[in-house]
């Protein structure tokens, strides 16, 4: 590819190798584009997240995203965004004032282009011979529709880098090799990274453009701390990957002057066991029992709505309890619900006790306090006729506070047990403002020449995640950066 004014390694340079970037480098790659590919981890690990997850895409069928998925990105928009800000949103993109193309709030024109892109991008990846289909997931009962890779995202990652490994001339690997800085030229566009690599080993890599595809900040305690607050101390990612993320990209990002996106002070949040070394060990029956907190005591509604609709909300305010810590607590009729196994991830077995104060001094909660929490629980259930484990039954307590709104039955009989549960930091929420192509957005609301964020740099998500969508967000993100800087540079050349 031509069009370089001075020699260059690259024409572009791909921080992070998860969906993001191998979607950025393999679009690249087949549009003309030399890439490099830096990735932090050994070659055995690359894929951060996308590694681990089995990649649920909120779809309704390969070529259209789920009926709720625009509804749902935008409900969950910003916190209080000034009107007289977002009415110009109606306008086109062009004519938008620099304040709000640098606004942090969930852009529409964003939105729509993802999920135009989502079905795309999901088409391009079947050509790498991966397969989409309605797979099972632990939900017991769910509020959308989801596809998703067979294999999960290890299969997106084998397929993608497993392409670039038949174009060596084209795409380079360099693993162990951490983006550290942004190289900018003489007129400030992006043209390159400071990296180290194996024993601290510093080296530059030029290109025209980079993209920033490294992921969120979940790996990094310093960043929690800062943004999500000393709780932060108690939660820890949800799988291996997420510890590859240390927020470097969206550092740099910030430094090179681009607008925050993203709710920073929030998390994908997932309960999880803490004593399961497993990938994802969630436990998510607590819909079925009761939640307490290390004083014995209810602190949350456990069922407002599906599981899936609800559980990170809930996970959230289990961070906040005493050591960020929380208990399901059931009794014999959880087999009740039909497969409930599938909603429990972690093969550490509950903590078991034939009666209330026994599971107490099990898990060290002071007995009474137990007891009188389960008390005047079951003393507000409902009559439990109407049951019903596949949907929100609406049988909800009363008089309680905080109150059960859906499947809240006595517990009363043994064995009862208790699973511990804190919140994994599946992936965080803040991150860097992009155009429809993914290039970053500067606090003025101009575009930073030659810089590309992609995956979860993109600041998208605030308060609530809608889930299934990351992994969709990284393929096509990843994809329009490609595009747009192949565009420019097949143009220019
Ligand atoms: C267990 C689990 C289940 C999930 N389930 C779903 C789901 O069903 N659906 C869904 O949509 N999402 C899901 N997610 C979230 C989703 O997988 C991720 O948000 C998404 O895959 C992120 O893609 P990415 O390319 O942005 O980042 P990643 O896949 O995390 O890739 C980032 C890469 O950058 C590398 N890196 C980081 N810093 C640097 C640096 N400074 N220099 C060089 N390299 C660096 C990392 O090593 C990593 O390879 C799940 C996540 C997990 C862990």
């Amino acid at each position: 590819m031509a069009g370089a004014n001075e020699p260059r390694e690259f024409d572009l340079i791909v921080v992070g190798c998860g969906i993001s970037g191998l979607s950025a480098a393999v679009t690249a790659q087949q549009n003309g584009a030399k890439v490099a590919v830096l990735e932090r981890a050994v070659k055995e690990e690359r894929g951060g997240n996308t590694r681990y997850t089995e990649s649920y895409w909120r779809m309704r069928s390969r070529d259209a995203v789920s009926e709720d998925f625009e509804d749902q990105l935008a409900n969950n928009s910003g916190g209080y965004p000034d009107p007289e800000l977002i009415q110009d949103a109606m306008r086109p993109y062009d004519e938008w004032p620099p304040l709000l193309k640098s606004l942090a709030f969930t852009d529409p024109e964003l939105i729509a282009t993802i999920a135009r892109e989502a079905p795309v991008a999901l088409q391009w990846l079947e050509s790498f011979e991966v397969t989409f289909d309605f797979l099972p997931n632990y939900f017991i009962n769910e509020s959308t529709t989801r596809m998703a890779p067979v294999g999960g995202g290890l299969a997106l990652v084998e397929a993608l880098a497993g392409y670039a490994e038949t174009v060596p001339d084209d795409i380079t690997f360099f693993y162990e090799t951490t983006a550290k800085a942004l190289i900018h030229g003489a007129d400030g566009a992006v043209t390159g990274i400071d990296a180290v690599g194996k024993g601290n080993r510093r080296l530059a890599i030029h290109g025209a453009a980079v993209v920033l595809a490294s992921g969120g900040f979940e790996g990094n305690p310093e960043m929690q701390s800062h943004y999500l607050g000393p709780q932060a101390l108690y939660i820890r990612p949800v799988a291996r990957g997420g510890h590859y993320n240390r927020g470097e990209g969206i550092r740099m990002a910030l430094d090179a002057g681009g607008a925050p996106a993203g709710d920073y002070g929030s998390f994908h949040a997932q309960p999880i066991d803490p004593r399961s070394g497993e990938q994802e060990p969630v436990v998510l029956t607590y819909t079925y029992g009761i939640l307490v907190n290390k004083l014995g005591r209810r602190f949350v509604d456990e069922a407002p709505t599906t599981v899936d609709a609800s559980y990170e909300s809930r996970t959230r305010v289990i961070m906040q309890q005493p050591e960020g810590l929380a208990y399901a607590i059931h009794d014999g009729r959880l087999d009740d619900v039909p497969n409930w196994q599938k909603s429990v991830r972690t093969r550490v077995p509950p903590l078991m006790a034939d009666t209330v104060p026994e599971l107490a001094a099990q898990i060290g909660v002071d007995a009474d306090e137990l007891t009188a929490t389960i008390d005047t629980y079951n003393a507000a259930c409902p009559d439990p006729a109407g049951f019903d484990p596949i949907h929100a039954d609406g049988l909800a307590t009363s008089g309680l506070e905080p109150i059960k709104s859906n499947w809240a039955r006595v517990l009363d009989q043994p064995p009862f047990r208790a699973w511990p549960i804190i919140a994994a930091n599946c992936f965080t929420f803040g991150g860097i403002k992009v155009n429809t192509d993914a290039q970053v957005v500067n606090m003025d609301g101009e575009v930073i020449p030659g810089l590309y964020a992609a995956g979860e740099v993109v600041g998208l998500y605030y308060r609530n995640y809608p889930g299934s969508t990351s992994v969709m967000r990284g393929a096509v993100t990843g994809r329009l950066a490609a595009l747009d800087f192949t565009r420019r540079h097949n143009r220019a050349a």
